[in-house]
């Protein structure tokens, strides 16, 4: 039985210990004395090998809830294993809220900062760009603390950081007062989304849409600022919609026609949705049919060619895939090691049934992503080693200098990990 699992199930390990410390000092003693590699997991969503050691996993869910916060200034300050889910909820007590969220809220507040995880909007950055300061335990258990009004230069370094380069205990957020969002969703075709990517992305505080393969449809989702009241949220129906898909696609594999015609006759009759709520009860959904999945960030103008590539690619020669490809747009960022390091980015996500095998579907997909310059998201599969990611990010360098200085004795470096950053050779 293995001591930790990832939650798609794809990767584990049992390490020599799991270690659960309760302080700051216990964790600066696990750092100093436990058998290495160490390597901090925060809630095990990412779907690369960035957390499984065969030394020390250690985790800090221990440390999270409210440290303190500022009204006046709206930030506040949390221990940095808080899962979001808890921290939404500590946020909206104290009239607060996160300027923009991904899919789920499971992930601790650590992990998605550690991998880059986002949401989508054109002029919203991901989690890591609402980070004012930070506190972590370096590579030799020395406490360290920077802020962005002291020293933006480390915090542009050490924003995402793949647990290599400290394990951090806490963090202060900039947020904003608390707002409601009017969500819209519709299916149109993919042709006429395709066609106009750029209006509709853009045209929205907060824009993205699935494509379902074999549809020729797209589902389109907006959410934007309002003062109206709150309505409420329908049922979610994503898990039966899932089930449905993988019914159609098993069933009538090899009858491509019949399943796209069911497929859009099912679209066609999807409700629209329209509603307006409280921020923290929009952004985010259940996820509990288990995939993995691989996701590319490509600068925003690739995004459309990427987009048609994909999907004719997919449905020409996987017809095993149903789940639907996601894309959304994330605001640049200046953040070293950041996927949207000074470049408007378009997403783009491909998932494969986690009870199935990924490789063949992502090993086709992931030369389209590099064609188009994509950068991979941290936390999601792909195949870049350290020399790869060198050439994709211009400050790469200068951050695994001050990864360096931070762990001089690289005991946060795993096997994995010395491949990713280039340690290995
Ligand atoms: C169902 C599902 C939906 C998802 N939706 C989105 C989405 O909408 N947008 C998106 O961008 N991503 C999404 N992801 C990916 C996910 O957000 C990232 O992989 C995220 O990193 C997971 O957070 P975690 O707490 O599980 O961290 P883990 O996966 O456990 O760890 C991630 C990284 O953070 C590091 N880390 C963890 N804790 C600390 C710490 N205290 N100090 C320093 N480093 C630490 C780890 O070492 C590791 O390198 C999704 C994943 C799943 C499974």
């Amino acid at each position: 039985m293995a001591d930790w699992k990832n939650w798609s199930g794809m990767h584990a390990a049992q390490p020599k210990l799991m270690a659960r410390p309760q302080t700051i000092e216990q964790l600066q003693d696990v750092v100093q004395t436990a058998p290495g590699p160490v390597r901090v997991t925060g809630s095990g969503h990412s779907f690369t090998q960035l957390v499984p050691s065969d030394g020390t996993i250690v985790s800090v869910n221990a440390l999270s809830g409210l440290k303190g916060h500022d009204s006046s200034a709206c930030t506040a300050t949390v221990g940095a294993g808080t899962r979001l889910g808890e921290l939404t909820q500590i946020l909206h007590s104290i009239d607060q809220a996160l300027a923009n969220m991904g899919d789920i809220d499971q992930q601790t507040l650590a992990g998605a900062l550690g991998t880059a995880t986002h949401g989508t909007g054109s002029t919203l950055g991901a989690y890591h760009t609402l980070v004012e300061d930070v506190e972590f335990v370096d590579g030799k258990g020395a406490i360290r603390r920077y802020s962005k009004a002291d020293n933006a230069e480390m915090l542009q370094a050490i924003g995402v950081a793949l647990g290599c380069f400290g394990i951090l205990t806490q963090v202060t957020l900039k947020n904003m007062q608390s707002y409601r969002l009017h969500k819209r969703r519709y299916v149109l075709p993919i042709s006429d989304m395709l066609a106009n990517f750029f209006p509709m992305m853009q045209g929205h505080r907060s824009a993205e849409f699935f494509y379902v393969p074999f549809s020729s449809s797209a589902i389109f989702v907006s959410s934007d600022l309002t003062d109206e009241p709150a309505t409420s949220r329908p049922p979610e129906e994503d898990e039966d919609g899932l089930k449905t898909l993988k019914m159609l696609r098993t069933y009538l594999r090899y009858i491509p026609w019949a399943r796209r015609k069911l497929i859009a006759g099912a679209l066609r009759k999807m409700p629209r949705e329209d509603y307006v709520e409280e921020w923290l009860k929009v952004y985010t959904s259940d996820r509990r049919t288990r995939f993995n999945e691989m996701e590319y960030h490509v600068p925003i103008e690739e995004g459309p060619k990427a987009i048609a590539e994909i999907i004719a690619l997919g449905e020409k020669h996987f017809p095993e895939v149903y789940f639907p490809l996601e894309v959304r747009t994330v605001a640049a960022d200046e953040m070293w090691l950041s996927p949207f390091y000074k470049r408007p980015t378009c997403s783009i996500a491909v998932h494969h049934d986690a009870l199935e095998d990924p490789y063949p579907y992502f090993a086709a997909i992931e030369p389209i992503f590099k064609r188009h310059g994509g950068r991979p998201h941290w936390g999601k599969m792909h195949t870049l080693t350290g020399a790869d990611l060198a050439r994709l990010y211009p400050r790469w360098k200068d951050a695994m200098d001050v990864r360096r200085e931070l762990d001089p004795d690289n005991r946060f470096v795993s096997p994995y990990i010395a491949r990713l950053i280039g340690l290995d050779g």
